[in-house]
């Protein structure tokens, strides 16, 4: 519900479900990039490099994000990307989705106010609980036309409402009952990839652990064609971690999931493939850099424009250097 109390479907704001999205990126051996925003430069970023590279883009609101920005804000935002899009005549297609919604009630207030697109996350759940809140938003969501991703085992890491201390990779064994009964679009699964910008704990000359290819094939055998999810797939891009350590951070340590990993994964039935902390760290680093080049600076615009920047080229490379997703919109 919105706060005028009215409902508006995704349609007539000019949002895609994942449905169409995720068809064309299962034939085409790429994944759809799923970028989360909670300010106006991540989502000028994004509409941006990913009309240029023309590319199909899910826009992700995590719950943080709805606290953060204020959630009529962030879908007035969404619905003012769109816009901005048509007018400049090069649109793409959009989908507006709910990052790890926990409960009902929120995926029936976003579905209500206009996304196209909807997470329950229930993996912390006992399975049949799982399964039961799933079936639940799917049945709210598909008459709305509104696509619902679900999640079957635990990703470590941190991820603002979203923190385990360990992974629980998901049991291939399950998908298939899960994916029946509930009805689901889409499924995320725990491989290996960890939420936040301290993926893996590993010495100097470690490399980190490669992802496990053999459940993803397991998982592709028993729902062929079903479209699979990749969270916490950030690369944690050494460039800027050097570059904030460079210029007053302090980020020893952090380690994301090799590009090469990804770039196999987008041409499996992985068709969506979340990055939020590469996104996070480009704007930390650039800020950092500003800040320490021009210690009187104190217009926002000329720290978080050059940001703002930056994002774009970051974002544009991954839509053409891994997830495959440039040309495809
Ligand atoms: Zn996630």
């Amino acid at each position: 519900m919105t706060t005028s109390g009215k409902t508006v479907s995704f349609k007539e704001l000019g949002f895609s479900n994942t449905r169409d999205m995720f068809a064309k990126a299962m034939k085409g051996g790429y994944a759809v990039p799923a970028y989360n925003f909670n300010n106006m430069e991540q989502l000028q970023a994004i509409i941006t490099a990913c009309v240029r590279s023309r590319s199909p883009v899910i826009l992700q609101v995590s719950k943080g994000a709805r606290e953060y920005a204020n959630a009529t804000l962030l879908r007035y935002m969404g619905l003012g990307a769109i816009q901005m899009m048509n007018e400049l005549g090069n649109p793409v297609p959009v989908a507006l989705h709910l990052d790890h919604g926990d409960s009902f009630e929120l995926a029936q207030s976003c579905i209500d106010s206009g996304f196209s697109s909807v997470m329950i996350d229930g993996s912390a759940l006992p399975y049949e609980e799982n399964i039961a809140l799933t079936k639940k938003v799917v049945d709210y969501a598909h008459p709305r036309d509104v696509t619902v991703e679900g999640e079957l085992g635990v990703l470590a890491g941190i991820e603002e409402h979203v923190s385990s201390e360990k992974s629980h990779y998901t049991d291939p064994r399950d998908v298939e009952d899960f994916v029946k009964r509930t009805g689901v679009d889409s499924l995320a699964i725990s491989i290996g990839t960890s939420h936040g910008a301290f993926k893996f704990k590993v010495k100097p000359g470690e490399s980190v652990p490669p992802l496990r290819f053999d459940i993803l094939e397991e998982v592709e055998r028993r729902i062929p064609g079903f479209p699979i999810v990749l969270h916490g797939a950030s690369s944690v891009l050494t460039p800027y971690i050097e570059m904030i350590n460079k210029y007053g951070g302090r980020m020893e340590g952090a380690v994301g999931v090799p590009e090469e990993q990804l770039r196999r994964a987008a041409k499996s039935a992985v068709c969506k493939i979340n990055i939020d902390s590469d996104g996070r760290l480009v704007m930390t680093a650039i800020i950092r850099k500003v800040f320490a080049e021009k210690p009187g600076e104190f217009d926002p615009r000329k720290y978080l424009g050059p940001a703002r920047e930056e994002l774009v080229k970051m974002y544009i490379s991954k839509n053409e250097t891994v997830l495959g997703s440039a040309g495809k919109a």
